[in-house]
């Protein structure tokens, strides 16, 4: 014999290796980062209710580390994408060798029949498009972006937000800066004419109620008129989920009066 053969570096996918080929996937990292999604509005939250004079740099830092969370998730959709659409193409690929037998054995080893690698295939691909879940995440990267506006005064109307409840209409990535309309947002509630508690909003319509005015509106009817006149839709308590953007707007209205007060305490003092 002249010297060694060396065996194929690569070989067509074996029929009884299609099980395990077909189980080949990226881990799915989606549960995980759904959990983070949960403890960082937490710490939002808590970073609001401490109400410190840094309160908006902090959740500036906390909304930077949420963007690189939102990357990985991003990364994470598009490696699970790639990998499907991998095994599709290698596998039409692979198909197209013919088996190996003792009779073509040769012809692979010395290159005369090539079979697919999956690992080039992978490092040549084109990376897949992937946008972020629309569910989930898209409440939180909203809250991070309006903080700022909403920190400065928590009346302000943010035309993109404050229409609907249905968050599905614009996507948050496409616009940097939002558009803030002249006018102001009421802080209270149409029907309890006081401050909200419990804001909820419509996802029919996107009108804000306190829970207990709603809840007493519809006490004993199962739906009716929004309450909001000239809406015109009608309302079941099913409709309604909690206004996360209300309610940010109340905590921080809520710390501006604290703060106005303490103020005041201040400048008597010296006076
Ligand atoms: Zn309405």
């Amino acid at each position: 014999m002249s010297g060694a053969r060396t065996a194929p570096e690569f070989l067509p996918l074996h029929p009884q290796s299609n099980r395990q080929f077909h189980e080949l996937h990226a881990a799915d990292l989606s549960a995980d980062l759904q959990r983070c999604d949960k403890e960082f509005n937490e710490s939002l939250e808590q970073i609001i209710d401490c109400a410190d004079p840094n309160t908006n740099d902090l959740v500036q830092t906390l909304s930077k580390t949420y963007e690189r969370m939102n990357q990985e998730r991003l990364a994470n959709a598009k490696l699970i994408k790639k990998i499907d659409i991998l095994k599709k193409d290698y596998k039409l690929e692979s198909d197209k060798c013919e088996p190996i037998s003792l009779e073509n054995w040769d012809s692979y080893c010395n290159g005369e029949r090539r079979a697919p690698s999956l690992v080039d295939m992978f490092t040549k691909m084109k990376e897949p498009r992937a946008t972020l879940p629309q569910e989930g995440n898209t409440s939180t990267i909203k809250l991070f972006k309006i903080f700022p506006y909403l920190w400065e005064d928590p009346t302000c109307v943010l035309p993109d937000l404050t229409k609907s409840g249905n968050e599905k209409r614009s996507n948050p990535d496409d616009d940097d800066e939002l558009q803030i309309e002249g006018g102001t947002i009421e802080l209270v509630c149409p029907i309890t004419c006081k401050p909200y508690e419990n804001p909820l909003i419509s996802t029919k319509c996107g009108h804000v109620f306190d829970k207990e005015g709603i809840v007493n509106y519809l006490r004993g009817h199962s739906s009716r008129d929004c309450p909001q006149g000239a809406c015109g839709k009608i309302v079941t308590l099913r409709d309604f989920v909690p206004d996360k953007v209300m309610a940010l707007r109340c905590k921080i209205a809520k710390i501006h009066k604290q703060r106005e007060i303490h103020n005041k305490e201040e400048n008597l003092d010296t006076l």
